[in-house]
């Protein structure tokens, strides 16, 4: 499967806002967006953010923050968008609940990994079991009632180890729970849009696949 393997940073720096790839070193002063706010490329700082946005631009901008958010190529992510499309209700909230409920994104919400990246090796290198399964698909969209755990030989691989000392205030979700000493977690319900902490509007990417 094709990815993006570029600088996560420099994703930030080209959306003007802080993206959250790279778990604890974005909230310290290693972080580049607070040393380099601007633009990147050769002409990025005599641009800063300030460039003024077309219409366009503004919807653009919008879906690629959320496609980056998550890790997502374009292909995939005009995929999640029929799909939302296709279901009953808001097609914004269906497209942010597909993202949202990933096993990638899931495995990170939990504290289980550092970062949306490092959930996904997890779940590639097969150290997730969903419901006693071995489920190494980071796309795979989990369900209402699904139990997440560790697997027992992997409990102490230093990337999760670090992960679960760095959220000892794990923010809490509705929509699951997770038992740290256990290494497990249960979906409880899937997440409504005011259960997802993102800044971000969805219909801005709704109206941008809608022209
Ligand atoms: Fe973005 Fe994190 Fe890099 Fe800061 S450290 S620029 S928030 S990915």
């Amino acid at each position: 499967m094709a990815r993006y393997t570029g600088s996560s940073c420099k994703l930030c720096r080209r959306e003007g806002t802080k993206l959250y790839l790279k778990g604890a070193r974005c909230n310290s002063d290693k972080c580049s967006f607070e040393r380099r706010a601007y633009i990147p490329g050769e002409h990025g700082s005599a641009r800063g953010f300030r460039k003024r946005m077309s219409d366009y631009g503004i919807h653009l901008r919008e879906k690629q923050k959320v496609r980056r958010i998550y890790g997502i190529l374009e292909k995939q992510f005009r995929k999640y968008f029929k799909m939302a499309a296709s279901r009953s209700g808001v097609t914004g909230d269906n497209l942010l609940q597909l993202l949202e409920t990933r096993l990638d994104n899931v495995v990170y919400r939990m504290g289980f990994a550092p970062s949306r990246k490092a959930a996904r090796q997890l779940v590639r290198h097969g150290h997730i079991l969903v419901n006693g399964r071995k489920v190494n698909i980071p796309s795979f969209n989990v369900s209402a009632e699904d139990e997440i755990v560790i697997k027992e030989k992997s409990r102490q691989l230093n990337l999760v180890q670090e992960a679960i000392e760095a959220t000892t205030e794990l923010e809490s979700f509705e929509w699951f729970e997770v038992n740290k000493d256990n290494f497990t977690g249960k979906v409880l319900s899937l997440p409504t849009r005011d259960q997802i902490p993102l800044d971000v509007d969805e219909r801005l990417i709704v109206e941008y696949y809608s022209k």
